[in-house]
């Protein structure tokens, strides 16, 4: 079927669909970057961000993507031979880790495989363990994008408060942030990473770092921190260019500031409901489909799932097959398994996720929907039937 007409759908865990009006206030001629209209706006992105993130405390951003974010974070508070915790809950906490790594810290990684959430038993037995309380943070991924499990962020505050462990507790909410709930301060987190093409809907190439007053302290006492990644400036710019230790991402900026107004006039809680509806809607399809096929969460708990992400499975190789069918036939681009099975192997064509993540209302959820409904019917994989009704009745209920 031709896709020349209507428009295509990027439906993976990001980067995510650009609003129009995000793309529209990057189009525009080169702006002074020593004074005037971006100082201004750029001045103006800080507070908002703060509120996306829900912290009085302090936002930087760094011209890089979600791994820049990472770097950025460690190297404010953690120096070459320290150590860190990594639960890790699929691929992105091993990410993290290895980023570590690479800058000589230590890392006591913890593996919760792919399908489960963080068990803060046995991170308190690691913290218990460390007596002389040398673990300097715990790298704690919010949303894991390739399992899509959700941890418990405020849940991993009270076990290092109970314990009185001083480890800084850094959340990476790349994925999470502006699509699940999350609450900076009030649930404890230090220190947390984002990007900008997922829930922020932004093209890549921003990352941001939040942290609080605790973190900062930290980052006092270090004997040396990388210019480029020192969020001390960053926080505090005496001029302009040190928001970004150089030139300013410009048109980043411009789109950021679109995307945040956005954001700001729907409001944080209609965000994360938004979301909710949504990801119950594809979940209640999904149900209905397992019911007559091989199609199956890999987060088999709803309350341990995240709402910007669905990470799925069935046969080999019908994910694949299913997800080449809604890019060729219907223009729905559909995300690749991740991080389950080492790519390229028969077992690597049984998964595939589905991205829910910023600017996605119902009609495009139920244009996903029907589209693998029609991919399942054009390939003759076995599903059970009722899908599209099911969601319709979670997008109707409101
Ligand atoms: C996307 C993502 C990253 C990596 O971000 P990049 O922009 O690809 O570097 C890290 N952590 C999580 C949870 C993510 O979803």
């Amino acid at each position: 079927m031709t896709r020349t007409h209507g428009r295509e759908y990027l439906a993976i865990p990001g980067p995510s669909v650009m609003p129009e009006a995000v793309l529209r206030a990057m189009h525009r001629a080169a702006p002074n970057i020593y004074a005037g209209e971006l100082v201004e706006m750029t001045h103006s992105l800080i507070p908002d961000l703060k509120k996306v993130a829900r912290t009085k405390h302090h936002a930087t951003f760094y011209i890089g993507n979600g791994h820049a974010a990472w770097e950025a974070a460690l190297s404010n508070v953690a120096a070459a031979g320290e150590r860190v915790l990594v639960p890790a809950t699929g691929r992105f906490g091993h990410g993290w880790a290895d980023q570590a790594r690479g800058l000589g810290i230590e890392t006591e990684v913890i593996d919760f495989g792919k399908s489960s959430p963080v068990d803060m038993n046995r991170v308190a037995d690691a913290l218990k363990a460390d007596k002389e309380k040398k673990l300097k943070a715990v790298l704690f991924t919010h949303v894991d994008t390739s399992s899509s499990v959700k941890n418990d962020v405020k849940a991993m505050r009270l076990v290092l408060d109970d314990l009185g462990h001083p480890a800084l507790l850094m959340a990476d909410c790349i994925a999470s942030l502006g699509c699940d709930r999350f609450e900076m301060d009030e649930w404890g987190a230090d220190v947390m990473v984002a990007a900008s093409q997922k829930g922020l809907m932004t093209p890549p190439g921003l990352g941001f770092v939040f942290f609080n007053d605790r973190a900062a302290e930290v980052r006092s006492k270090m004997a040396c921190v990388s210019r480029y990644w020192d969020w001390v400036p960053r926080s505090n710019p005496t001029q302009y260019f040190m928001y970004s230790g150089g030139t300013a991402p410009t048109h980043h900026l411009y789109g950021l500031r679109v995307a945040l107004d956005m954001m700001m006039e729907e409001g944080m809680e209609n965000v994360w409901a938004r979301h909710d509806r949504l990801s119950r809607a594809i979940w209640a399809a999904v149900e209905q489909w397992g019911q007559g096929g091989s199609l199956r969460f890999n987060i088999t708990d709803p309350a341990l799932r995240s709402r910007a992400v669905t990470a799925l499975r069935m046969d080999a190789p019908d994910a694949t097959r299913l997800r080449e069918w809604t890019e060729s036939e219907a223009g729905v681009t559909l995300g690749i398994g991740l991080g389950m099975a080492e790519p390229g192997t028969p077992e690597s064509h049984g998964f595939f996720r589905l991205g829910h993540m910023g600017h996605l209302n119902p009609q495009m959820v139920m244009g996903m929907l029907g589209s693998i409904e029609a991919a399942f019917n054009a390939l003759d994989i076995p599903h059970g039937s009722g899908a599209l009704s099911a969601a319709t009745r979670v997008i109707a209920a409101g």
